[in-house]
């Protein structure tokens, strides 16, 4: 089969390897679309602690093409897509609900060979079958959406909570969507593409403020019960703690290089009676992220602005993502 191979950092090509194998527990998928997010940028530029050769890839659908001996709950020709995350189940962690800290954390595509490949491999207890009314787009998004849930499950957010957020990229638009469904009284939203924060506007926030312009126009107002960073810029970091009100909570959702500074002053932090949560990946989150997309409580096929081939990807990673970019998912 075909697939698309990262050899070694900055080393990627389109290669035919050898089909993977079914296990007697698993499911082979043949694959259909591939969401390509920031992991899968850190993977190719070797930022991510992934074993090379690696076949990225784990935000995927695709149709059920072969079916393990032990498997009795799907059939050949269904319609899927598959939770990435590989868990042990018996570790510490993963016995007090912390999946997501499992001692032998894996996902597929980031640990394992992925799906940017004609086929794909996955335990079948990870697998769900789209409804039909799902596209294979849709069905490829419900990862992120699965990051997203894991979020706002950290943030607790109140109804009429004042929240900011910084970056409304694809993960930043479903934020606005998930944090207007929770009720919040105001979603001011910080970016430095124009068309972006029209976007945020018109999906639920009350105000898009480019970054530029931050300072002026938020001069009177300037303290907020939510922050939230889904840029994982550090500059933007330092920043947005400048927002934080009084008993406010500050949610670091969007990923900053490993071993970047910012500065909070700790009387801060016991003055002002602050929350500094992290986010990472996903908590047992796949299947309430998997109904919010089937119950289009999270819209997500806006956010796919482009496809790409097998054939494109090098060049894709190569390239770089854009601040234009939202989703670009693989068609294979
Ligand atoms: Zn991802
Ligand atoms: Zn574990």
């Amino acid at each position: 089969m075909k697939a698309f191979v990262v050899e070694a950092p900055f080393k990627a090509s389109v290669q035919e390897v050898a089909e993977p194998a079914c296990g007697p527990d698993e499911i082979r998928i043949a694959v259909e679309r591939v969401g390509i997010c920031g992991t899968d940028h850190h993977i190719f530029k070797g930022e991510f602690l992934s074993p090379y050769p690696i076949i990225p890839g784990h935000e995927f659908s695709g149709t059920i093409d072969q079916i393990g001996e032990n498997v009795s709950s799907f059939t050949v020709g269904e319609r899927v897509t598959a939770d990435p995350t590989l868990v042990c189940g018996a570790c510490y962690y993963c016995q007090t609900q912390r999946f997501n800290h499992c001692e032998q954390w894996g996902a597929i595509g980031n640990t394992v060979n992925g799906a940017m490949a004609e086929k794909v491999v996955v335990p079948a207890k990870n697998v769900m079958k789209l409804p039909d009314q799902m596209s294979f787009g849709e069905g490829a998004f419900v990862e992120p959406v699965a990051c997203v849930v894991h979020g706002m499950n950290q943030l607790n957010a109140k109804a009429g909570d004042r929240a900011i957020l910084f970056g409304v990229g694809a993960m930043g638009q479903q934020l606005v969507q998930a944090l207007v469904k929770v009720g919040v009284s105001e979603l001011t939203v910080v970016d430095v593409e124009e068309d972006k924060l029209a976007l945020a506007v018109e999906w639920g926030a009350t105000r898009g403020v480019l970054s530029t312009h931050l300072d002026e126009e938020l001069a009177e107002e300037r303290l907020f019960d939510i922050v939230v960073d889904a840029t994982g810029i550090p500059a933007v970091v330092q920043k947005a703690f400048t927002f934080l009100g009084p008993a406010a909570t500050y949610l670091q959702f969007g990923v900053t290089p490993q071993g970047s500074n910012v500065q909070l002053d700790p009387f801060t932090l016991y003055h002002k009676d602050l929350k500094l949560l992290g986010s990472m990946a996903i908590n047992q989150t796949f299947i309430p992220a998997f109904h919010w997309v089937a119950n289009q409580r999270v819209s997500v096929e806006h956010l796919i602005r482009r496809t790409v081939t097998l054939e494109d990807l090098a060049q894709y990673f190569q390239d770089g993502p854009t601040a234009k970019d939202m989703k670009t998912q693989l068609q294979i």
